[in-house]
């Protein structure tokens, strides 16, 4: 599998959807930048997003905050109290570690020991295997899950209590080696704030220090009563955003998986305190049905529901995707309470609350929020879609089975030879595309070689034209995912384009 992750961030430059960012400096951790493909992707999940949220629901409208906010809000949002992760480092290796993600990665270990036990004991009992029963009593396997869940509830535990000594102990006693040195030298635990920090006006004149904002979801609670009015929103009702979030991440790594300037799309919804769970229940089942509908594969799929919870929630629930490298988290899902309503009333000291002009009562709404990474779903459609296929004939290929509906271009023109009008009649028909959807024209080297070179960056269909075009107007469209080819008429191509791309 980590092959393949590699072989995957290697075509991922190779083909232009993702560079390290200022390469020529030889890079900088944990921030990317986006290519000519990378960007298409990239803008048309977050249309899907938008779309799904704005468009599909009458009482869900957008905003676009600015990144900078007043100081204070960070005070009111408890980021910079609680925003911290608790840091440890080995003396040997001098690498500084996320102590909740040391021990994340044995318990998911654990689980590996478990599953390696059960797999062994199918191979040799076969039909016969009980694997209930197994699970259950094979002495081996109930070591591992002891273990397991003793690490695993010292350390919610530690974390709700935010107890740093303990979280090191728990560290000792689970016998957990630094990955890079293999020794147990552990110091102590220490807290680290997340936030970048920068200047506001110059200097000399006593500038203020500002955060670059490390969730977009603030944005949308300082609005929420100038977009509820102006909007004159009625409650249950829900505001969207797409930004930049900045977090100064200190095991950032995985790609685009874990970055320090990454993209967030976060929907808060406004409901009537005591209706929070229903509404919470809602968006968990709603945005598990949007990821699905990729087509992906619902098995890649699950819940993580939270046994520990952040400061500001009373559920908490993850969508977590199959990546190479694990089940990992995508998407959260929380309900969020009163905490930000109230603390931006303490703190701004303005009265933040919803008039119900029907019931003639004033409340504060609880908040049920879904907040999924952009670059996250660009690396899980990548990594879904990543395939080496052999062919029949012997030949590999390499090809990116991107749903239509989000592929970088939605169809290759080609003319078969660069003579005799063939090239003319090609660009007529990209002309004819082109305002709906996002076209290449490619007449370089054989047929075969440009359609591999679409299949590596996802692109559903290829149109070439060829002699017989000239004569009956019908091209050749040949489908990525089957390889299958049929004769179409060029006055049905944008009728059948579109029928293709819509999800
Ligand atoms: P994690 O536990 O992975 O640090 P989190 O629980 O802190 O994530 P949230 O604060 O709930 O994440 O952020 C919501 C979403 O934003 C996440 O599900 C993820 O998709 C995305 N996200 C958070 N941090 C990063 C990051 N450093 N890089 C890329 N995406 C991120």
């Amino acid at each position: 599998q980590d092959e393949l992750f590699k072989k995957l961030i290697a075509h991922c430059k190779e083909y232009g959807f993702i560079f390290p960012s200022s390469e020529i400096y030889d890079g900088l951790s944990a921030v990317y930048d986006y290519g000519q493909m990378g960007v298409e992707l990239k803008n048309n999940i977050k249309k899907y997003w938008w779309d799904a949220m704005t468009k599909l629901n009458e009482n869900i409208v957008g905003i676009d905050a600015a990144i900078f906010m007043h100081p204070k809000t960070w005070e009111a949002s408890g980021h910079v109290g609680a925003f911290n992760d608790p840091l440890i480092d080995n003396r040997d290796s001098k690498k500084r570690y996320r102590a909740d993600v040391l021990l994340e990665d044995f318990l998911a270990k654990q689980d590996e020991k478990i599953e390696k036990e059960v797999e062994k004991a199918r191979k040799r009992f076969g039909e016969s295997f009980d694997e209930k029963l197994f699970r259950e009593t094979n002495p081996r396997v109930v070591e591992h899950r002891a273990k397991r869940d003793a690490v695993h509830e010292r350390m919610v535990a530690a974390l709700n209590d935010n107890d740093l000594e303990e979280l090191r102990q728990i560290i000792l006693d689970a016998e957990i080696v630094c990955p890079i040195s293999g020794t147990r030298n552990w110091t102590e635990v220490r807290q680290f704030n997340l936030m970048f920090e920068t200047k506001m006006g110059s200097v000399a004149e006593g500038a203020s220090t500002i955060y670059l904002r490390p969730e977009t979801a603030q944005g949308i609670f300082v609005n929420f009563l100038n977009v509820q009015k102006t909007g004159r929103m009625k409650i249950p009702f829900g505001i969207a955003q797409i930004g930049k979030a900045f977090r100064n991440e200190i095991v950032a790594r995985q790609f685009i998986f874990r970055m320090r300037e990454f993209e967030q799309m976060e929907m808060q919804f406004f409901v009537r305190p005591g209706e929070e769970l229903k509404w919470f229940d809602h968006w968990r089942q709603t945005r598990m049905k949007w990821h699905r509908a990729l087509g992906f594969g619902d098995e890649h799929y699950r819940f993580h529901d939270h046994d520990k919870l952040a400061h500001y929630a009373n559920a908490a629930t993850d969508v977590e995707f199959e990546f190479p490298f694990g089940f990992k988290e995508v998407e959260g899902i929380h309900s969020r309470t009163d905490f930000d309503l109230g603390n931006h009333a303490k703190f701004s000291g303005k009265k933040i609350q919803y008039y119900d002009t029907e019931t003639g009562e004033s409340y504060v709404p609880y908040v049920v929020e879904t907040s999924i990474g952009v670059d996250r779903m660009v690396l899980q459609v990548l990594s879904a879609a990543y395939k080496e296929e052999r062919l029949e004939n012997g030949e590999t290929r390499t090809v990116l089975n991107i749903p239509a509906a989000i592929a970088p271009v939605k169809a290759a023109i080609f003319p078969l030879v660069k003579k005799d009008g063939l090239p003319e009649l090609a660009h007529q028909i990209k002309d004819m595309l082109k305002f709906d959807y996002n076209i290449q024209y490619d007449e370089k080297d054989s047929i075969g070689k440009r359609y591999r070179r679409q299949d590596a960056i996802g692109t559903p269909l290829c149109i070439t034209v060829d002699y017989q075009s000239l004569e009956d107007k019908t091209v050749t469209v040949r489908h990525r995912d089957s390889m299958q080819q049929h004769r179409v008429a060029i006055a049905d191509l944008a009728a059948m384009v579109g029928d293709e791309v819509s999800l």
